[in-house]
């Protein structure tokens, strides 16, 4: 046989990278987040067991990946392929939608994702507003005054998690019937049904629900023909006191393309925002995450990556799964160490801190010249702006190794061209102009301290 049989540990890493590629190209969103969820173990070099986080992952992937999985594990030299779920009983609380638990409440096939609990959602002071709105609409009691329900804020930060934890609530709760869909969904089925001449049958699904919980609404912007059919459905279900859920990543009045009547809707219930997290609850939400997954995370390893990494939580839980990767994979079951965690995190890390450089660059120029961020990065071309922002793009390229692509788009800039003009502009003038080469040096003695 011809297969080629990985050497060391680093080569697994890039091995299952490689496959989650190869797979990629045949599955779809949903089975791509089942498949990112496993951890692979090596029990030696052409038999691995992939551990699911829990059954139902396993079961999802058992249903349709797995042979292909296998087969794909197989070209590249792993022969056997186990597929397990973690033993943690914790996970199974809740039980799945659709199983004959819970009487009555079997009848409605949910698609919700059961591992998205309140109980597993870190609270704080940047989400626990949204969190207390969350848990008041899908108690046993209906409130008018809270529908619809309007969660927004950035990417990463928890929506997602709390609306599905909302409808598994309402659901334990018997309001079985909950209908979770993207507004991307929305979209797509509602025009399917256009076009097969089947818009009753859609609508009739939709409006008969007990609640209705549309993920990232902001997809209706500038969808006409769906936004009609969306108003329709939230005052027949608003008429019906059957609750609606929606987050979307801006206020209900910046949705660009929205209709003004949707507009005023969204925002005619109980609206919170979630924002981003406070180190000591990036802190709390990785030794939450690592306890879930049976990982000793040691709190000073917690503590680095909590002030280290402070995006959003969806890239705190990439970081987390790395460390883990790195420690339980490719070192073999090594406790983590900042060492570790620094070498698992070198792109993330380095992304980071040229965005902090950049920043700290952005702020210490718009300073010097009095002038807002805002003013710095707009398009103006007025020259009291152009000077200062030409000025920060050949600071930001000399004093950082960020490509001229990722410069670019750190000023709002589409095209990376912008920045070489201007990195030959100032280049000129430190040449011939003396005042401007004297407030080019000021500024970056200011910025390197
Ligand atoms: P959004 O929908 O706002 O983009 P998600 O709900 O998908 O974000 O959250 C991204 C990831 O971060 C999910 O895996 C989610 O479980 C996790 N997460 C976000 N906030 C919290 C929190 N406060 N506690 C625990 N996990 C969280
Ligand atoms: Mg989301």
């Amino acid at each position: 046989m011809s297969h080629k049989t990985p050497a060391n540990h680093e080569q697994y890493h890039h091995l299952w990278q490689d496959v989650l590629l190869s797979m990629k190209g045949i599955c779809n969103n949903d089975q791509m987040v089942a498949l990112e969820s496993l951890t692979p173990q090596v029990v030696n070099p052409t038999s691995w067991v992939l551990l699911a986080p829990n059954k139902f992952a396993q079961k999802e992937i058992e249903k349709t990946l797995l042979p292909v999985l296998q087969m794909t594990l197989h070209n590249k030299g792993v022969t056997k392929v186990e597929l397990k779920a973690t033993d943690n009983p914790d996970l199974f609380n809740t039980p799945a939608p659709g199983k004959k638990s819970g009487g009555a409440t079997a009848s409605f096939e949910s698609n919700l994702n059961p591992d998205y609990r309140f109980e597993n959602f870190v609270t704080a002071p940047s989400n626990n507003e949204a969190f207390a709105a969350a848990e008041r609409v899908s108690g046993k009691t209906f409130f008018a005054d809270s529908n619809p329900l309007f969660i927004y804020g950035g990417t990463g930060l928890g929506k997602s998690h709390l609306m599905h934890a909302a409808g598994n609530a309402l659901r334990r709760h018997g309001r079985n019937a909950v209908m979770y869909m993207t507004g991307e969904q929305f979209v797509n089925e509602f025009l399917a049904a256009l076009a097969g001449k089947t818009q009753k049958a859609f609508s009739n699904r939709l409006r008969n629900v007990d609640a209705l919980l549309v993920d990232d609404v902001q997809f209706l912007g500038g969808k006409d023909q769906s936004q009609a059919e969306f108003f329709h459905t939230f005052n027949e279900l608003i008429d019906k006191k059957r609750q609606i859920i929606l987050t979307c990543d801006r206020y209900p009045k910046e949705i660009e393309g929205l209709e003004a009547r949707l507009k005023s809707r969204f925002g005619a219930g109980l609206t919170v925002s979630v924002r981003a997290p406070e180190p000591e609850t990036r802190y709390a939400i990785l030794k939450s995450k690592a306890k879930e997954q049976h990982f000793n995370l040691p709190d000073d390893v917690a503590f680095f990556i909590a002030e280290n990494i402070n995006s959003n939580v969806r890239d705190l839980e990439g970081a987390l799964k790395k460390v883990i990767f790195q420690c339980q994979v490719i070192k073999g079951d090594t406790e983590a160490t900042i060492a570790i965690t620094k070498a698992a995190l070198y792109d993330q890390l380095q992304i980071q801190k040229n965005q902090s450089n950049v920043d700290n660059i952005q702020k210490v120029v718009a300073q010097y010249h009095s002038i807002s961020i805002g003013d710095l990065l707009s398009a103006s071309r007025r020259k009291n702006l152009a000077d200062p922002r030409m000025m920060a793009m050949a600071l930001t390229r000399e004093l950082t190794d960020m490509s001229l692509k990722s410069i670019a788009e750190s000023f709002h800039r589409k095209d990376h061209s912008t920045v070489l003009n201007a990195i030959e502009n100032v280049e000129e003038r430190r040449k011939n102009d003396l005042r401007f080469r004297e407030e080019y040096e000021t500024v970056k003695a200011i910025i390197t301290g």
